[in-house]
């Protein structure tokens, strides 16, 4: 007969890690939810010999716990917590680039992340090279062009096209560059870059990860350990780590990671279904979608098509009959809250780009984003139809 220790136990499931991070670890009480750790300060045994921890913005162990998580959820070797999603974009320039280095991003990634590396290529810290990642002359062009990093973000913000992580990473590698990949619009719930040969995954965990819309943050987590110990050492180095109470609300945010997402995948196709077709759309961007050009490669590389959704009603006249009277999606940037957020990506979240860019990117002025939440699904749908009928008017 087996004993307890013979019996072989399967290594639990990432919606498993992602609920039980940390729990029952708490040595002083046994509490089952592990404590914050506010100190910003340890005690050291002698002057050389430290514990575990020192100093807060070098290490916290609220933040550890948050961070052995989710580089465990996102397949990482190490991850560290930042301040803000830019803070984790940040630090990977700081470890992945050298003066001059080119980098190589799409033309409709996120606006704030356009805005630093334009930035930084207009000072002649890096140099910049924007392309359309749903080409299929892009690994032809990472071949000529040879950069030092090839950022992806897919699905792309706020287009949502899907980018070919693994056929990215492959060409990158075959010139010497290295892979970041942004998985923001869809999690790890949904999405690990590192599994599909990205060298470096980020995320705004101001999104889904919390998804509570109540903490501004980031994650950074590398698929080896040298390259996560080289991240650590610049986030703590520039100060970009999170505080431990933003990491003790994300760390509460991610135990219900898996079955939010699931409420937002099931309530975006919902809304889809019910608004296809509509005369007041001129393109409905939605991969889920059989006849959206990345379908079957997000049906490929992703575990789900996500929640976000974008279309076009044609104007910026048109756009704002939509908004106007909306009940349940409030107008706002961000997105992967629970609740339901819309914004007019020209003029919010990507209004740093200048219009020449955006229309290069694809933006046009009756482009609508929907970052669909967790409400009741059928509530939802009939609020974007009235909007729909009105930007008929
Ligand atoms: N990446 C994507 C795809 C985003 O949408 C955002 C913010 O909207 C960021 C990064 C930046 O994150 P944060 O606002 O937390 O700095």
């Amino acid at each position: 007969m087996s004993t307890p220790e013979t019996i072989r136990q399967p290594e639990p499931q990432p919606a498993t890690v992602a609920t039980r991070a940390g729990l029952a670890t708490d040595p002083a009480y046994r509490a089952v939810v592990p404590p914050i750790y506010l100190s910003t300060n340890y005690a050291f045994d002698d002057i050389d010999q430290r514990g575990p921890f020192d100093y807060s913005r070098s290490n916290n162990p609220t933040r550890q716990i948050l961070s052995e998580a989710l580089a465990q959820l996102e397949f990482g070797q190490g991850a560290e917590i930042t301040s803000s999603g830019l803070g984790a974009i940040t630090a990977c320039l700081h470890s992945l680039t050298r003066p001059g280095d080119l980098v190589l991003a799409p033309h409709d990634c996120y606006g704030g992340t356009w805005r630093l590396l334009d930035a930084l290529a207009r000072r002649g810290v890096i140099r910049l090279e924007l392309a359309d990642f749903t080409d299929p002359g892009l690994t032809e062009s990472i071949e000529r062009l040879r950069p030092a990093l090839v950022w992806v973000e897919t699905p792309s913000n706020p287009l949502l096209r899907i980018t070919d992580i693994a056929a990215v990473a492959e060409a990158s590698h075959a010139v010497g560059a290295q892979v970041v990949a942004d998985n923001t619009f869809l999690s790890p719930a949904l999405q690990n870059p590192l599994r599909l040969g990205a060298d470096v995954v980020v995320h705004s965990t101001t999104k889904y990860i919390n998804g509570h819309s109540d903490v501004i943050g980031g994650l950074v987590v590398a698929g080896q350990a040298e390259r996560a110990e080289d991240l650590r050492w610049w986030c703590n180095a520039l100060g970009l780590t999170a505080s431990a109470f933003d990491c003790y609300l994300v760390l509460r945010g991610l135990r219900t990671l898996f079955p939010r997402v699931r409420a937002h995948c099931d309530n975006a196709a919902h809304v889809v279904a019910a608004i296809a077709g509509h005369p007041a759309l001129t393109a409905l961007h939605y991969p889920g979608l059989a006849d959206h050009p990345g379908h079957a490669l997000a049906a490929r590389q992703q575990h789900g098509f996500g929640a976000m959704i974008s279309f076009d009603v044609g104007s910026e006249a048109a756009a704002r009959r939509f908004l106007g009277g909306l009940r349940h999606f409030s107008l706002a940037e961000s997105l992967g809250g629970v609740e339901s957020l819309v914004c007019h990506p020209g003029r919010m979240t990507h209004a740093a780009m200048p219009p020449q860019v955006q229309a290069a990117a694809g933006l046009t002025p009756g482009l609508l984003r929907l970052s669909v939440g967790v409400e009741q699904a059928e509530d939802l749908a009939a609020d974007l139809l009235a909007g729909l009928d009105r930007a008929l008017a």
